[in-house]
């Protein structure tokens, strides 16, 4: 690594310290004299999704990361929820050790996830995921849903599912509400 001050070549090392995943050094420039600290991680092995149509991609947590915001839109969660789903979701498939993981794996662990969180976001990421074409397959899903709930602890802001026109009065009426409560905020 060259200096960032003056770009020579070489350094030397006056501290080396463990940090969680990697090791950070304090390096010296040889010939400026200047200070600076790089960082040293190991860099997994490639990981490949292999996807419905048998094409291989290689794994990208951006586009994880950017789904499971998507089906998150505008719901009541925590801050940094997102993120640390897409992380863990990452470092399972990394620990797991493969090479390659089939797509559905992926969105079944993402699935797993949302169920446990946010029934609205599992439920909008199933329509992608599992692409819904009619509302059969929804109400299946939403029927599947409301068979495990005494099985599951929901956080207190998980709304109770009911049928799919049930959902999507529930949804406009929601959205009216919202609509109601920054107008009222608006006023004050
Ligand atoms: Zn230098």
């Amino acid at each position: 690594m060259n200096c960032p001050y003056c770009s020579f070549y070489d350094s030397k090392v006056i501290d080396s310290r463990d940090i969680n995943d990697g090791i950070r050094r304090r390096r010296q420039c040889l010939k400026c004299g200047r200070r600076f600290t790089t960082y040293e991680r190991l860099q997994p092995a490639g990981l490949f999704v292999m996807k419905k149509d048998e094409r291989r991609e290689e794994f990208n947590r951006d586009k994880l990361l950017a789904g499971i915001r998507k089906a998150c839109e505008k719901r009541p969660l925590p801050s940094g929820t997102v993120e640390k789903m897409a992380d863990d979701i990452e470092a399972e498939l990394y620990r797991s050790g493969k090479l390659e993981v089939p797509s559905a794996i992926i969105g079944d662990m993402v699935m797993e996830k949302l169920k446990g969180l946010d029934h609205i976001a599992y439920i909008r990421f199933a329509s992608v995921y599992r692409e819904f074409t009619d509302i059969t397959t929804l109400k299946e899903v939403v029927d599947a849903l409301v068979g495990d709930e005494p099985a599951l602890s929901p956080p207190k802001n998980q709304l109770p599912l009911l049928s799919a026109k049930e959902l999507e009065e529930l949804s406009k009426r929601r959205q009216s509400d919202d609509k109601a409560k920054s107008a009222s905020l608006r006023n004050k």
